[in-house]
């Protein structure tokens, strides 16, 4: 990056190769429709918790994807599971049932409350 005159901040380094991936598998595997989702962020527009916080479904999906697991633990207890975004998800996905395998997934492979 340096020979480009300008590099990446460190804090905002993702290596894809060594995060883990444990908890989107996870999902995946017990909700297929997980792997279908677009980032399209109607999800995130339609959100009960979005409209007061800076939760967003959208970015909770694609921290866990890449397996940046931290700020997604910090931010999923957010969630009411109040379901409206399955209502206007153009994918079909089951969000609701992400987010409830997201919070079960953490307990069990991190062995922490969400
Ligand atoms: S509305 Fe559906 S496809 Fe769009 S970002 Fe949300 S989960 Fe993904
Ligand atoms: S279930 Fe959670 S992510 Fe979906 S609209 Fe309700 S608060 Fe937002």
């Amino acid at each position: 990056m340096e020979g480009f005159g300008f590099s990446v901040l460190k804090e905002r380094h993702i290596n894809y190769d060594a995060n883990d991936k444990s908890i989107a598998e996870y999902i995946a595997e017990r909700e297929p429709s997980f792997r279908t989702c677009i980032e399209c962020g109607c999800c995130s527009a339609t959100c009960t918790t979005g409209a007061f916080t800076n939760f967003s479904l959208r970015e909770l999906q694609i921290l866990l994807k890449r397996g940046e697991n931290e700020i997604a633990r910090e931010q999923i207890s957010k969630c009411m599971l109040c379901g409206k975004c399955i209502l206007v998800c153009p994918r079909g996905v089951n969000t609701r049932n992400v987010i409830l395998l997201a919070r079960e997934a953490f307990r069990k492979l991190m062995k922490n409350e969400v």
